[in-house]
């Protein structure tokens, strides 16, 4: 089997990043005419800025309104009005299914796509992963594009005002990069683009927990006091650079495995991605029976900025061996990440794993 790395061609991030963007576009040799894709608050944020500086310099652009999911119909849309009107270059602006929706169409077009996060919740920004729902929301399959983003611009003065819990959240899905990175490099299991990890991609995801350690608490505090500083940065590279490139280049193991599964339980769905992943790492380290010098710090870190250590943190319940045993049976099926895991996974193994984080993530 081969190594595959791959990542966005340029990866742009600061603060007030917006304003380059005719600059960035220009190094690439992209074009417009341009259609961004966004929601009714980012457009509302930002419709303003994207006036001055494309029409500053005369490219041609228009605003796509987003409706809020990522579906089948929506892409298909997406896709035909971008190619009525000849656009030049997509670009998403808002959370993941914005951004996922126009990577989708855009590489149905064969066309560039930008990316311009305006949360820093999750690792999918810089993939070529795009998660598709059906109307009412429910998951319905990962669609690997035909390539990564041709740019993603991160201005961290618009992502410090996002709402606090979607950061935090973002920092669950970041830590479980590089037990994933770890579990995958050992088993030699494929990454999300065909191929075995390169050592960059599995030092990314070491880079990636040894950041969120130093700088998350302190990052934390930093979005609460709306201020970017160096440490804020680094958390926001952390998020989506980082974590982003740690996952699709190095592989997914059992964390997201558990993430997946675990949604079969109703209760876990008023939570987000990264809230769910952090549990996930927690069940993951107990599968692999870690000791507490590697467990103890992740479930540190966690108390410290508000990602849930217990069943009950992610809306399940300990007692309710019925939905536990369900969440097991599916965790252990032949195509769950959990099998990514170098050493046999059962149903039971998994089982008592949950309990096991539930336990540790519960002790004072
Ligand atoms: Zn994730």
């Amino acid at each position: 089997m081969q190594n595959v790395y791959s990542s966005p061609g340029r990866y742009t991030q600061g603060p007030d990043v917006t304003d380059q963007l005719v600059s960035e576009m220009a190094f690439l040799g992209l074009v417009g005419p341009v259609l961004i894709v966004a929601g009714p608050t980012v457009t509302e944020l930002l419709s303003e800025r994207w006036k001055t500086i494309f029409e500053t310099v005369g490219i041609p652009y228009a605003i796509y309104p987003f409706e809020g999911e990522c579906y089948m119909d929506a892409i298909d849309a997406l896709a035909e009005s971008a190619s009525i009107s000849a656009v030049g270059t997509l670009l998403a602006a808002g959370g993941g299914k914005v951004i996922d929706t126009t990577r989708a169409a855009a590489a149905n077009l064969n066309k560039p796509f930008i990316c311009c996060p305006t949360v820093a919740s999750t690792d999918s920004p810089c993939s070529a992963i795009a998660v598709v729902y059906n109307p009412l929301g429910v998951y319905e399959t990962s669609h690997t594009c035909s390539r990564n983003p041709d740019l993603v611009l991160v201005d961290t003065e618009v992502i410090v005002q996002s709402p606090i819990r979607y950061f935090i959240a973002g920092m669950g899905d970041g830590l479980s990069t590089v037990f994933e990175a770890r579990a995958c490099v050992q088993s030699g299991r494929e990454n999300l683009r065909g191929g075995r990890s390169t050592l960059a991609a599995a030092e990314i995801g070491e880079l990636c927990y040894r950041t969120l350690m130093a700088d998350g608490r302190a990052a934390l505090a930093d979005m609460q006091q709306r201020t970017v500083t160096p440490a804020f940065e680094r958390v926001v590279e952390a998020n989506t650079l980082l974590s982003g490139i740690g996952f699709e280049s190095a592989g997914l193991a059992a964390a997201h495995g558990i993430h997946n599964a675990m949604t079969v339980g109703e209760g876990t769905h008023a939570y987000l991605h990264g809230e769910k992943v952090a549990f996930g790492v927690l069940v993951h380290l107990m599968l692999e029976e870690q000791p507490a010098e590697v467990f103890e710090p992740v479930v540190g870190f966690c108390r410290d900025v508000g990602l849930p250590t217990t069943l009950g943190g992610v809306g399940l319940d300990a007692a309710d061996e019925a939905t536990l045993r369900r969440i097991a049976e599916v965790a252990s099926e032949p195509e769950s990440l959990v099998l990514n895991e170098p050493f046999a996974i059962t149903p039971q193994k998994v089982y008592d794993a949950l309990l096991a984080a539930d336990r540790v993530g519960s002790a004072s």
